[in-house]
């Protein structure tokens, strides 16, 4: 995808502040915090969101929530974290390629609106 953010930011043609990577997975601090915590999760396909999810990539799904639970004990989030994926305008998505935003250091209340 030649005009994805987040796909330069995979190949480094963007520059971002990398927490994480294997082969299937990106992860980055959010450039626009809410939390002590904020970091953005991706897979290193192109997939545009929640809805595009389907037999053939859902690897790289598997692959994010692998990578979350890494990423928790590396920080030491002993205390709890939210995971959040917008899909879709109502939801807030602005950036179409599909990202999870995990969010901590911080109580969060619920439900979120
Ligand atoms: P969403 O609104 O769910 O699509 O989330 C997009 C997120 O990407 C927002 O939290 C932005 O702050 C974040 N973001 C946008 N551009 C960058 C960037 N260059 N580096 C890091 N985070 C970014
Ligand atoms: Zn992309």
């Amino acid at each position: 995808m030649e005009d994805c953010l987040f796909c330069k930011i995979i190949k480094g043609e963007i520059p971002s502040s990398k927490v994480f990577e294997n082969e299937y997975v990106y992860a980055f601090n959010d450039i626009n915090p809410v939390a002590p915590v904020h970091i953005l999760v991706i897979p290193k396909e192109h997939i545009c969101c929640a809805d595009k999810v389907d037999e053939k990539n859902s690897i790289y799904i598997a692959k994010v929530f692998e990578a979350i639970s890494q990423i928790a004990k590396n920080l030491d989030l002993k205390e709890g974290y939210r995971i959040v994926n917008n899909c879709g305008e109502n939801a807030g998505q602005t950036v179409f390629h599909m990202h999870f935003h995990l969010i901590a250091g911080t109580n969060f209340g619920w439900p979120p609106c």
